[in-house]
């Protein structure tokens, strides 16, 4: 049989990202982006072993982006119509309390996401968007929906809930959904393969630290809490995001500054986190303010590892007995510093890092020292290998 592949597509507002998986052997066959769809001139860019293709040129809506990516599959490579393509896999970042899974899509399944919007008003519309065209254009290949939350959408009730007026709460689907979760999943079992133990045995504290970075506790395989909450503003400090703050903020700023809603959404999803505190949100750029005596890139720094150190005690607490602390995403993979930061001082808790295996970028890695209690490893995520392997095991039990 010829090699298996699902196409994975994660369609934003303005953008479709795709990448062509071979999901047995975990690679990535082709790959590409259209950006800036709906604009005056898009960018196009598609990868197929060493030749990248860029091209600029109007790309008026998503219908006419999937079509240039088909198009480019057929003029650059590899065929789409000779890749045995088994499944087309999308990434919804809201799946509410709908989907634990991911669905095979359907009209129904479309209702659904669409109904959640809701609840992601800039990213499920433009799911749906992704999901029809592709529909339209590869009628033939099944579409599987791979939902950010379903790894969360059985938190335990005291963890999903918000201490609120449970009757406003149920009448607007207020509840914390997390997010990344197809990062988390993905890691929690890959460090179980790493360790060759069964998942189901491990007690985890899972650092997603990306541009987007979250925490969660997982306990037997399954998620007991998550950083992210209605949306990915809560919890920890971000590129631009600024994690946890007294929601006492909005109304100050509001009734105070002068500012109106959308301003305060603005600048607490896009003007803060490391950005708003340093100017930059790339950590690389934040460490070499700090080298040129930066006051403002120190704290923001410390404004990070502080908050990071507060939710692993908490998970640490949540669990009651923590086997791995992981690191992954862009920060969590590559940034020695932070990670030795978070680490420094847990020492009493059985957190012993091992200061030569820290050192450097990428994974997967043990990172803690011989006889330290706790295992803390660096474990590269793979969102688009987690969605293209989820997608293939949907169509696989139709
Ligand atoms: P992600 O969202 O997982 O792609 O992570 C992107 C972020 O990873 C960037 O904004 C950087 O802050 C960070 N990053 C990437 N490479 C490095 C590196 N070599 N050292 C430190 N941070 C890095």
């Amino acid at each position: 049989m010829s090699t298996r592949t699902v196409l994975v597509v994660n369609s934003g507002s303005s953008s479709i990202k795709y990448q062509l998986v071979d999901p047995d052997a975990g690679t990535a066959i082709a790959s590409g982006l259209v950006e800036r769809i709906g604009e005056s001139s898009g960018n196009v860019k598609h990868t197929y072993g060493d030749q990248t293709v860029k091209r600029e040129l109007p790309v008026p809506d998503h219908a006419v982006g999937m079509r240039i990516v088909l198009d480019l599959f057929e003029e650059v490579g590899p065929s789409i119509h000779t890749s045995n393509v088994v499944a087309v896999g999308h990434r919804v970042v809201q799946g509410g309390s709908v989907f634990d899974a991911p669905a095979l899509i359907d009209d129904d399944v479309v209702e659904k996401i669409d109904a959640l919007s809701p609840l992601a008003p800039l990213h499920n519309p433009a799911h749906i968007t992704g999901i029809k065209v592709a529909r339209q254009l590869l009628p033939d290949e099944p579409q599987v929906a791979v939902f950010d939350t379903a790894f969360f959408e059985k938190l335990p009730a005291e963890a999903a809930t918000y201490a609120i007026d449970k009757k406003v709460a149920a009448a607007h689907q207020v509840r914390r959904y997390g997010a990344h979760g197809t990062s988390h999943q993905y890691v929690s079992q890959e460090v179980a393969r790493y360790l060759d133990r069964p998942v189901g045995e491990l007690n985890q504290i899972v650092l997603h630290l990306g541009n987007g970075a979250s925490a969660s506790a997982v306990k037997g395989g399954h998620a007991v809490d998550t950083s992210m909450g209605l949306t990915p503003l809560e919890g920890l400090v971000m590129g631009t995001r600024s994690g946890d703050i007294d929601p006492a903020v909005v109304f100050h700023l509001y009734r105070n500054a002068g500012m109106s809603i959308d301003d305060i959404d603005d600048l607490l999803n896009r003007r803060s986190g490391i950005k708003g505190l340093s100017g930059e949100n790339d950590f690389r750029a934040l460490h070499d303010m700090i080298a040129a005596g930066d006051a403002d890139a120190a704290l923001a720094l410390d404004v990070y590892v502080h908050r990071l150190k507060k939710y692993v005690g908490a998970y640490y607490a949540i669990l009651g007995r923590l086997d791995v602390l992981t690191f992954t995403a862009g920060v969590g993979e590559n940034d020695d510093v932070v990670r030795a930061r978070v680490c420094e001082g847990l020492e009493p808790l059985g957190i012993v890092l091992d200061p030569e295996r820290n050192a450097g970028r990428g994974g997967p890695k043990v990172i803690s020292a011989d006889g330290s209690p706790v295992t803390v490893l660096v474990i590269p995520t793979n969102e688009e290998l987690a969605i293209a392997r989820q997608s293939l095991a949907v169509v696989e039990a139709r």
